[in-house]
């Protein structure tokens, strides 16, 4: 492939979000399809892995001598709903003032694009580079995982780069979560005689209060990279009819972990503060009856780590930002770290338009991610490197 053939990155993101990829249904085969279309005119070997029907994960591998590392690129295909209220059609990519409107366009098919053109640019010009590179276009990121869990029980790469965005930064940090329902329990009575009963949704309203109490604990500790954990109240359903005191009301948490944070600790933590509830409230009681699904949790890996210092270097190397930072939100590095591989974040596009309406992506920044990866992964491919012995 002549560097002719290689595909401009804006037109090969237009394509990518052109394809309605939405989680749930997904539908990723058609943009999984045509990555692998590209990659294949460009000298990868390419391998479709059905993780469910019509739900392939995409695997391109090149090979660039022996002796080097296996680098795994990896990013997801599947996109959010849209959602009403866009100023342009959310699959019909709309160009305007430097940047490219559509969903997807930046969490994570600009991550995507821009990582398919880093790597064929490579090969294009493969010079004193070694080792293994394998993109990998997963599916169900925003959902379930699935692609990715899928792709680690067997691949086991020497490190791995997560695409998403991340302003062109290094984040070698993310936070998890984990969501507690919590049932409170009180004593039915007719609605006519509140004072025959324990009202569930009175007494779930003044857990609310301690819960906000605990948000407030939560503010006062901090991670260097992700900030300060969070707890909030996302769900609640109460009360059996219109003329009953409710007998249950069920209160659903949402509590963000940093890194050296587990779901047991958190949830620790909320149950002693039901157990001082249970005391003062009795008889209406609360307890922690599920947690809700949820990505998982937090992760990290060393910023000392020699993987991260490479990709430091090739950054640097190429006039970018070295900068280390953290995701404030859950992705798939988790399953990556899970897995003892180490793992960072780089995408083109900025944490806030992810999950937004008129989700989009400065085309500067997006042929800047192209740069970078190509940065980091001429470095971490170097001939002479060593990094990963
Ligand atoms: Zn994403």
């Amino acid at each position: 492939m002549t560097s002719a053939q290689i595909p401009d990155v804006v037109g090969l993101l237009c394509d990518l979000v052109a394809l309605d990829t939405t989680n749930p249904a997904g539908n990723e085969a058609g943009a999984a399809g045509l990555l692998a279309d590209v990659l294949r005119q460009g000298g990868f070997d390419v391998e479709l892995d059905e993780v469910a029907p019509g739900r392939p994960n995409l695997i391109a591998r090149a090979e660039f001598g022996s002796g080097g590392p296996t680098v795994m690129l990896n990013s997801h295909l599947d996109v959010v709903p849209a959602g009403p209220g866009w100023t342009s059609p959310p699959f019909e990519p709309t160009q305007r003032d430097g940047r490219l409107y559509g969903r997807g366009a930046a969490d994570a098919k600009g991550s995507l694009a821009a990582m398919a053109v880093a790597a064929l640019g490579l090969l294009e010009e493969a010079a004193g580079l070694s080792g293994t590179l394998v993109y990998t276009a997963v599916v169900d990121e925003e959902v379930g995982s699935t692609g990715a869990r899928r792709l680690l029980t067997d691949h086991r790469p020497d490190a791995a780069i997560v695409g998403e965005p991340t302003g062109g930064r290094l984040f070698t940090a993310h936070k998890g979560s984990v969501r507690p329902v919590i049932e409170v329990t009180g004593v039915a009575a007719h609605a006519a005689t509140p004072h025959n009963g324990v009202n569930a949704i009175v007494h779930a309203a003044q857990l609310v209060e301690l819960i906000t109490d605990y948000a407030g604990v939560l503010a006062g500790r901090s991670h260097p990279l992700v900030g300060a954990p969070t707890v909030t109240p996302v769900l609640v359903e109460g009360g059996e009819a219109p003329n009953a005191v409710p007998e249950r009301c069920r209160l659903t948490l949402d509590r963000r972990l940093v890194p050296g944070e587990t779901d047991r600790d958190a949830l620790v933590e909320v149950e002693q503060i039901l157990e001082r509830f249970n005391a003062e409230h009795a008889p209406a009681q609360a307890r922690i009856s599920a947690c809700a699904p949820s990505t998982g949790g937090p992760s990290e890996t060393p910023a000392d780590h020699p993987f991260v210092v490479a990709c430091q270097l090739g950054l640097a190397g190429a006039g970018l930002s070295p900068e280390l930072g953290g995701l404030v939100v859950n992705c798939d590095m988790t399953h990556f770290r899970a897995a003892g591989i180490p793992c960072l974040v780089v995408g083109p596009g900025e944490l806030e338009v992810m999950h937004a309406v008129d989700e989009s992506v400065a085309l500067d920044d997006l042929r800047c991610g192209v740069r970078g990866y190509e940065a980091i992964l001429r470095e971490l491919l170097r001939h002479e490197g060593a990094w990963w012995r």
